[in-house]
């Protein structure tokens, strides 16, 4: 743990596992509230001068952290790999995705510009300024163990506000080496600390109940979201929610199928299907069906699975039993209501993955609304296929969630894709485009995927109050 700029020994600990082999990788110090409150203090001490430095000084700050983040790389991907199992290249990538946060609001804090408001008095003038909501309480997952650190440490940092963080009991091992190079890049003591835990729901309620914390930020599931913005409600804490979601995919008959099913394929298996803008139902015109599928399948059967540290490997380990188990259920429900399975849908424990949690990668077809995979979040590798007809009906079977976060649209037709994106309730839509995420580019759901926005212009806001000046002159 990392308090008030000091590394903390602790006798009580717990162990950290390679989910792609059952090994133990390390153990870190299991935090109670009494460390969260302690953090949330040091950060609160610290406010008062990091809220007073100029955004030059905080840019460079951030910007170091950047260059340390990119000199160790390397060493960033392996340890992600080994302590969340993504192939390394994937982690690779990450890790390159994590730093552009930290080089984007490096240098967005010397944007954070007021305005000035022309006044219907002729003696009153109106400035609008901007200041730092102050402390911040994060909580992160396991599934992009770094990048969403940095995607909330970055802006927060930048805006001046100082941040105690609860990365996932998972991943924190990638989470120590973070504030390791926020420390060497000379973050002061008390403006980035960092409380590890196995159980989070104490360090959740610090957050909630401290009357210091002034906002909290937190990725992570719909059902804890909920939770942490009922707790936080009788203080009225400012909240950045980014859940869950259930990202339809649609294909519309226009669409190259060879073409779509390969960006499906990349897209739905990417991180082993453990990604918040994962497709989770994939639709796809029945006139165009037979060599989509085809394609598909032929793909996923040359797909990999294993340790990531190995170059051929396309599918790493989900993170945990419980995964597996989800997963597996989903999969013997939808067969079992009449889906057709094309292939995988078993747990594999041959040779090497024995001690692992892999799960083969899973195509099903047929797939239809009673099925518990049509609505829930999966979170793994199984792809659902849903044939359509009439494309006056897709963009509410698409809306039909209560999630909001990604949507995805393959088509040729200009018209269909501007009418698509702007039908499709939904905060992140990939037209053509796979990967529809940068630093550069607000990240966030709608409806119940969250509220607010990361990274962009927007991310920043997310840390600032907005202060309004009149004046009589
Ligand atoms: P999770 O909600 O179980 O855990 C996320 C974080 O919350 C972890 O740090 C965990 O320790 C903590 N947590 C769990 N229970 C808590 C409690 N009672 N009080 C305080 N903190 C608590 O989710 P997960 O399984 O780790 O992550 C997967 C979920 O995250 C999926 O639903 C996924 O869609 C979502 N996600 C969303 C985004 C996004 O940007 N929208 C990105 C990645 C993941």
């Amino acid at each position: 743990m990392f308090i008030n700029g000091e590394w903390r020994e602790m006798t009580d600990t717990f162990a950290v596992y390679n989910p792609a082999t059952g090994e133990e990788i390390g153990r870190v110090g299991n935090g109670r509230s009494s460390q969260a409150n302690e953090a949330i203090q040091a950060a609160h001490t610290a406010l008062a001068s990091w809220s007073q430095t100029t955004a030059y000084q905080r840019s460079e700050v951030l910007y170091r952290a950047y260059q340390l983040m990119l000199e160790r790389k390397k060493a960033l991907a392996e340890l992600m790999t080994r302590e969340q199992g993504k192939p390394l290249k994937a982690s690779t990538f990450e890790v390159q995705y994590g730093a552009d946060f930290l080089l984007w609001f490096a240098e967005e804090t010397k944007r954070i510009y007021g305005e000035t408001i022309p006044s219907a008095r002729a003696d009153q003038r109106f400035i609008v300024a901007h200041q730092p909501v102050g402390v911040v309480g994060a909580i992160t997952p396991w599934n992009y163990p770094i990048s969403m650190i940095t995607r909330k440490v970055a802006p927060a940092l930048a805006a001046g506000c100082t941040i105690v963080l609860k990365p996932a009991e998972a991943t924190p091992l990638c989470a120590i080496a973070i504030f390791e190079i926020l420390e060497e890049a000379g973050v002061p003591a008390g403006v980035a600390n960092l409380v590890t835990a196995l159980d989070p729901a104490p360090i959740g309620h610090a957050f909630c109940t401290n009357p210091l914390v002034k906002k909290i930020t937190f990725t992570g599931s719909t059902a804890v979201g909920k939770k942490l913005a009922q707790d936080a409600a009788p203080q009225l804490k400012r909240m950045s929610l980014e859940l869950g979601g259930h990202a339809p995919f649609i294909v519309f008959d226009d669409a190259d199928p060879v073409h779509a099913a390969k960006g499906a394929s990349l897209v739905k298996f990417l991180n082993t299907g453990q990604a918040c803008i994962s497709p989770n139902r994939i639709f796809v015109h029945r006139a165009i069906m037979e060599p989509f599928l085809k394609t598909f399948s032929q793909r996923v059967s040359r797909m990999v699975a294993g340790n990531g540290m190995n170059a051929e490997v396309a599918i790493g380990p989900l993170v945990n039993e419980a995964a597996i188990e989800k997963v597996d259920e989903q999969v013997r429900d939808a067969v079992a209501l009449g889906a057709t399975l094309h292939n995988g849908g078993i747990r594999l424990t041959e040779g090497a993955l024995v001690d692992g949690y892999f799960y083969a990668p899973t195509l099903l077809s047929g797939v239809t609304p009673a099925m518990r995979i049509y609505r829930e979040e999966t979170f793994g590798p199984v792809a659902a296929i849903i044939p359509f007809d009439d494309e006056d009906d897709i963009l509410a079977l698409a809306n039909d969630t209560h999630y909001g976060l990604a949507a995805y649209v393959y088509t040729q037709n200009l018209s269909k894709a501007v009418r698509t994106f702007e039908g499709l309730n939904f905060g992140i839509i990939g037209i053509n485009d796979i990967n529809p995420t940068s630093a550069a580019a607000p990240f966030g759901g709608m409806k119940e995927s969250g509220l607010g926005r990361e990274g962009a212009r927007e991310g920043i806001m997310e840390y600032l109050e907005t202060k309004l000046g009149g004046f009589v002159v």
